[in-house]
């Protein structure tokens, strides 16, 4: 592949960035905090994390996952989160190059990850990442990206009106919220950086997951299903195998 391994390495500084940005968000955007102010403290002594003990992952490496002024556990989710953002961002750009199409990878990945995250512990999805991704994915689209500018707007709507309609329906027969308004705003996001097509699988990969993993677990304890997560998974797996499914579909529909 021949990709340059200082890009790579790159890369993977800015995603750990970017994971520490995550952390605040997942920890923030659910309570309806700002992103920017107060400045991050220790959960337990409120003291303030100074620059040095706030590096993506070496920070937490070197206090040995320890509050430096209290000495209290800072959790491990932190370095985790920075650490997984990090190979987001490295991995696309092995994979893609130094491209637009990396970097729809790499945005995508670490929105899809905050989402999952927020919604298996809150039920919920915050819009900065529903809405801000519709936006980052519409704006990357209109840079030359994949899918193009029309398939994404194509994929924005067609995201929207299909869970739109799943949730009518859901309620219709439930007589219950089945679908969150954020799961909806959830798949305009993912549309805009797959396509139309790539809703369809990605509702069809979610609610395939959700079905044989949820189910068997629900029946045991009546729970909330945290749809979102499931949509994320599929969302992620149909970015990376797209092309590859479609094309096995339609020669299968073909008989060939
Ligand atoms: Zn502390």
């Amino acid at each position: 592949m021949g990709a340059d391994w200082l890009l790579v390495f790159g890369a993977g500084l800015v995603g750990l960035c970017f994971g520490s940005f995550l952390n605040v968000c997942i920890l923030r955007l659910p309570h309806d905090q700002s992103l920017l102010k107060p400045p991050s403290t220790c959960p337990q002594c409120k003291r303030r994390i100074e620059w040095r003990d706030n590096i993506p992952v070496l920070s937490w490496l070197l206090l040995k996952g320890k509050c430096r002024h209290c000495g209290k556990r800072i959790s491990r989710q932190y370095p985790i989160i920075e650490a997984l953002v990090g190979l987001v961002w490295a991995s696309a750009v092995l994979w893609l190059g130094p491209t637009l199409h990396a970097l729809a990878a790499a945005v995508l990945g670490t929105i899809l990850l905050g989402i999952a995250i927020t919604d298996a512990r809150h039920y919920l999805i915050p819009d900065e990442f529903t809405w801000g991704g519709l936006v980052l994915g519409l704006l990357l689209s209109l840079g030359g990206g994949v899918p193009g500018f029309l398939q994404a707007v194509l994929g924005a709507g067609a995201g929207l009106a299909l869970l739109s309609a799943v949730a009518v329906i859901g309620r219709w027969v439930f007589k219950e919220e089945a679908m969150g308004g954020g799961d909806i705003k959830m798949m305009a996001m993912v549309g805009s950086f797959v396509g139309w097509k790539g809703v369809l699988l990605t509702i069809f990969a979610g609610a395939l997951l959700g079905t044989l993993i949820f189910v068997p677990l629900s029946f045991k304890k009546k729970k909330l299903v945290p749809f979102g997560v499931f949509l994320a998974v599929g969302a992620a797996v149909t970015f990376l195998f797209r092309d590859t499914v479609i094309d096995w579909y339609l020669r299968f529909i073909r008989g060939s």
